[in-house]
């Protein structure tokens, strides 16, 4: 035999999943079982094009064999087997990607949520050593001649063994040596119910010996092979009408399909007959799956009349979904279909259009209930994957989708930050544009909204009080992907969508801009100072009656990029364009009125400039930006602090 050492990253995983996941052992049985389930998937899909595989009438199925005196427990498949190379690359390697992250985080999390960790990561066939303390496997696949097997073994300490075998049958054969305190699992009653609670939904047979009382078992003859018989109902779960599944199925058959420990926070189970038939059962996840942001993530396994075509098939649903897991089931693509040519097919694009339809009505159904459970729910979706929904309002074409997701997104705001008023339920984490529409005062001329790189920064954005002040609300966009969103928002039901930091949203009234004019008469000489003196920093610098509370903000005209926009372009490399932005004063600010009165009596004060650089670096940093030369800005604050301090 050849000894092989596990990748150091099995070790780990065999290591962590053994002292875990103590508690929750038996699902060993549901992910072997699955693994050899997918192997006869992946036999019949071989079979469309190379018929010699699979002889008409053979049964594709999965035989579990639990020997009391031996304490072994046996699950053997028929299904596509694996090559030497083959069990050495998959049984001794986690191709997973974002594995090396994900162990990573574990280790630097030393708490008890480190089960719950593991299981979200899928545990797949390793987890045979948590009832096992040696597992072999035995194969031959498909099409090689059947000297060409394998016998893997190995007892879970850092090495396994390889040797070629001649196995007379194709498929798998698991035999696992059952720990001391492990033995209950070569209980027939024991692992037929553990059939029933993971893989009942199985599209294959499971098979196990009949049950004998001990009279029976006395009359057999001595050596004879036991009768087998199903135990599992062997329908693939979406196949069978909503109605005779139980939620418990339903979250069994997500937990082995999408390969996620958590319990999804909402499922879709839709079967649509007419010019496009499919059936689809779609879920999705309450906690973020670790390959979110992965390109080579989980995603909807395509079926095609039953016949499993593969699992990860990234056409089906658009990128901006790409949290939701599932089945979907095609009466209308050819078997044979392939990854290349799938995108070509006409059934395939009017298949993602309907089934994104339906995963944003569905949403949207949450997000509008009455129900307190189901706006829970949507709640919970949203904070998982809202910012991944909002990327729609930057790649969706389609008008009817833009505008469903438009109707999902939520964001928090100046209403859902403060608190509620007397007798007024308490208000949710983040809101949505049509409840904003809803409280819109009459007059107001836009729904305002402001970008900044986080909650908390939006929240202090100079600009922000001039509007609640005048009774509007802002609603604050702070994920970095919403700096795109911005861009592509300009109308909600009619209504147009103003950023807070652009010139043209000024929610002054007439009487204040007639006010404004004749300050800056006053101002003139002021204003004109303050831009000789800021040079190239600001386009301009100007009053504004805008503000409330804050001597000054930046805002910029509609292709002026926000400081944010220009922290990620000089992230990516890219030259940043000299920020125009202006400057705008509150000439109701104590700090402005005095700055001037200064200018007018000490015109030449050589503390004047920096007075102002100062001024126009903390409103950049009050949004959340990043000023041009926080060196200068700190000893100037220090000379001021050392005039304060004295
Ligand atoms: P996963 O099933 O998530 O890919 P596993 O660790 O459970 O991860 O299995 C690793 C790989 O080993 C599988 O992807 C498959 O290629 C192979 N494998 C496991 N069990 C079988 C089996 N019964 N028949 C054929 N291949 C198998």
């Amino acid at each position: 035999m050849t000894s092989h050492a596990f990748q150091t990253e099995v070790q780990q995983l065999l290591h962590l999943m053994i002292h875990s996941l103590y508690s929750e052992r038996e699902i060993f049985l549901r992910e072997l079982v699955s693994n050899a389930s997918d192997a006869c998937d992946k036999l019949r899909f071989r079979a469309l094009t190379e018929a010699s595989l699979l002889r008409s009438e053979e049964s594709l199925q999965v035989e579990i064999l639990p020997d009391e005196t031996a304490h072994t427990l046996v699950i053997r498949d028929n299904g596509v087997g694996l090559t030497e190379a083959e069990a050495i690359e998959h049984l001794g390697t986690i191709a997973k990607s974002g594995t090396k992250a994900f162990l990573q985080s574990i280790k630097d999390d030393e708490s008890r949520k480190q089960a719950n960790l593991i299981g979200q990561f899928g545990v797949g066939f390793y987890s045979a050593f948590m009832i096992a303390d040696k597992v072999v496997v035995e194969s031959r696949a498909a099409g090689v001649p059947s000297e060409q097997g394998v016998r893997w073994e190995s007892t879970g300490d850092g090495t396994f063994a390889t040797e070629t075998i001649t196995k007379a049958q194709r498929g798998t054969v698991v035999t696992l040596h059952l720990k001391d305190d492990a033995k209950e699992f070569a209980q027939r009653w024991r692992v037929e119910s553990l059939i029933k609670k993971y893989s009942d939904y199985l599209a294959y047979p499971v098979l196990l010996p009949k049950y004998l009382s001990d009279e029976d078992k006395k009359k057999q003859p001595e050596g004879a092979t036991a009768e087998l018989e199903q135990v599992n109902a062997g329908k693939a779960l979406w196949t069978r009408p909503k109605d005779q599944i139980t939620d418990e199925q339903y979250a069994e058959f997500y937990k082995a399909q999408c390969k996620l420990w958590d319990a999804p926070a909402t499922r879709l189970h839709v079967t649509v007959e007419g010019t496009l038939s499919f059936t689809a059962l779609l879920f999705v996840p309450t906690d973020k799956p670790m390959d979110l942001f992965e390109r080579e993530r989980k995603g909807i396994a395509l079926y095609v009349r039953r016949v499993f075509v593969m699992d990860d098939c990234k056409d089906l649903l658009p990128e901006y979904l790409r949290f939701v897991r599932g089945v979907v089931d095609s009466d209308d693509l050819p078997l044979n279909v392939s990854r290349e040519i799938l995108q070509q097919q006409d059934a395939v694009q009017k298949l993602r259009k309907q089934l994104t339809k339906r995963i944003l009505d569905h949403l949207l159904k949450l997000a509008q209930s009455t129900d307190a459970k189901e706006k829970e729910t949507f709640q919970a979706i949203d904070a998982a994957f809202g910012p991944v929904l909002r990327e729609a309002m930057v790649t969706e074409w389609d008008k009817d989708l833009k505008d469903k997701v438009a109707r999902l997104v939520r964001w928090a705001s100046t209403w859902t930050s403060s608190p509620a008023a007397e007798g007024e339920e308490a208000r949710p984490v983040r809101t949505g544009l049509e409840d904003y529409v809803r409280r819109m005062p009459s007059g107001q001329a836009a729904i305002y909204f402001v970008v900044a790189p986080s909650l908390e920064s939006a929240k202090a954005h100079p600009a922000v009080e001039g509007f609640t002040k005048r009774g509007f609300e802002v609603l604050f966009l702070a994920d970095p992907v919403d700096e795109w969103v911005a861009k592509e928002l300009h109308e909600f039901d009619g209504r147009k969508l103003a950023d807070i930091a652009r010139a043209d949203s000024d929610p002054s009234s007439a009487d204040e801009k007639k006010k404004l004019e004749e300050d800056s008469k006053t101002y003139g000489d002021f204003l004109t100072f303050c831009q000789t003196s800021l040079g190239d920093g600001v386009g301009e610098v100007r009053l504004s009656s805008r503000l409330a509370g804050a001597p000054c903000v930046l805002v910029g005209d509609g292709n002026a990029a926000s400081s944010q926009m220009e922290e990620m372009m000089r992230r990516m490399g890219r030259e940043v364009p000299k920020p125009k932005r202006t400057l705008e004063l509150n000439p109701n600010h104590p700090l402005v009125q005095r700055l001037r009165e200064h200018h007018v009596s000490k015109a030449d004060d050589a503390q004047l400039p920096g007075w102002i650089a100062t001024l126009r670096d903390q409103a950049v940093l009050a949004e959340g930006g990043r000023i041009a030369d926080p060196a200068a800005f700190a000893s100037r604050v220090q000379a001021l602090l050392l005039a304060a301090v004295k």
